[in-house]
């Protein structure tokens, strides 16, 4: 590539200063570049148990049919998600994960001059998706690290057509009760609509966590999300659905790639979604491994973040960035929180215990002055 730009560019204005998402390194990059052996991921909030054996049997076979189109309609999966879910086959989309939802949703819903309403600490990807499109965001700030509903609620103008939510939350895992994510609902005007992320619905296991698709079943404008990259192990195949009115869902199918969803990942994300004993395994092991890396992590003096996902937030009170700068060279991969303008944080996927103690050991070796 040309290192002067050619006479006839011009950046889009409207991209000019967007900053680009800043994924968890990946293990390779983090071996080749620091030539390290043992590299320990806890940067993704990846499943550390891999997806589901029957999930990969399921992926493998369908290999040997990948000279045809995937299915359009994502059939089997969208069968196999509305018995699971208990929800019409019409009121359920497939896409090439939860992501590429959430910019349909955003180019689908949001006209010249509209906006969207989002929580400051919220998950990235809405800010950067609204932006890329050209269009306005309302940022909201958090209250306690949590998403501010009500707040939200009062942040909504006559030109705000979306409301993104993340629940729980990433970076924070903070999450809002049921009261409160009905009073948003009650409070939204014609023509706007709430976007619930529930990524991390598996795991959040708590009497006032509601479930959105409560919400959908009882009519209200909410669109829930959610994704086969967390607790089923699939990030690699890019496979997330959505849950709407019928009516919400066309707008999104009429602009879609219609092969968005890929046929290994339709086939193992119906395989993984039958594997209830695997879903099991894995969510018990993060509710230990959580509740233990919290406590070592209180115990050593960091303020750490009440989690109902799969990660663990801290305050190193120190530079994040350059903690976990750190922690990389001991060969831990963690996430450095200062593009979320959350500079002193770093956020920690649960592992295996194996992995944790890793991280905790490296944590000690990098911050000494706290206890170990
Ligand atoms: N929503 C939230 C809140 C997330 O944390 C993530 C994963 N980082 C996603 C969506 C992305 O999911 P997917 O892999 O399905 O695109």
């Amino acid at each position: 590539m040309s290192a002067t730009k050619p006479a006839w560019f011009a950046f889009p204005p409207h991209l000019e200063g967007l900053d680009r998402f800043e994924p968890g390194k990946p293990i390779g990059e983090v071996q080749r570049e620091l030539g390290l052996a043992d590299v320990v991921k806890l940067a993704s909030n990846e499943n550390p148990l891999g997806p589901s054996p029957k999930a990969i049997e399921a992926g493998r076979a369908a290999m040997a049919e990948v000279s045809r189109y995937p299915d359009p309609q994502a059939t089997e999966l969208r069968a196999a998600l509305s018995a699971h879910l208990g929800m019409p086959v019409s009121h359920i989309v497939a896409g090439n994960g939860s992501v590429e939802i959430i910019d349909l949703i955003a180019r689908a819903f949001l006209g010249p001059g509209d906006n969207a309403v989002i929580s400051e600490h919220a998950f990235v990807r809405y800010r950067q998706i609204v932006a890329a499109h050209n269009h306005g965001a309302r940022l909201v700030p958090m209250r306690g690290w949590t998403h501010d509903l009500a707040a939200m609620a009062g942040a909504i103008d006559a030109r705000t057509r979306l409301v993104f939510v993340a629940n729980p939350n990433n970076p924070t895992g903070t999450w809002n009760r049921r009261a409160e994510v009905e009073a948003l609902v009650d409070a939204l005007p014609p023509r706007c609509l709430l976007v619930l992320d529930e990524a991390y619905f598996e795991y959040a296991h708590d009497p006032d966590y509601p479930n959105g698709i409560d919400l959908v079943r009882r009519g209200a404008p909410v669109i829930v999300t959610r994704t086969f990259s967390k607790v089923y192990g699939l990030g690699g195949l890019r496979a997330g659905y959505a849950v709407a009115a019928p009516e919400v869902l066309e707008a999104l199918l009429v602009i879609r790639e219609a092969f968005g969803t890929n046929s290994v990942a339709q086939a193992a994300a119906t395989a993984a979604l039958g594997d209830v004993e695997h879903v099991r395994r894995s969510v018990e092991m993060n509710r230990r491994e959580k509740a233990r890396l919290a406590a070592a992590l209180g115990d050593r003096g960091f303020p750490v973040l009440p989690s109902l996902a799969n990660f663990v937030t801290f305050d190193t009170r120190a530079e994040g960035r350059d903690v976990f700068k750190r922690l990389l060279a001991r060969g831990v991969i963690v996430r450095p929180l200062d593009p979320y303008a959350m500079g002193s944080w770093l956020r920690v996927s649960v592992g295996t215990p194996e992995e944790n103690a890793a991280f905790l050991a490296a944590l000690a070796a990098v911050l000494p002055g706290k206890r170990p």
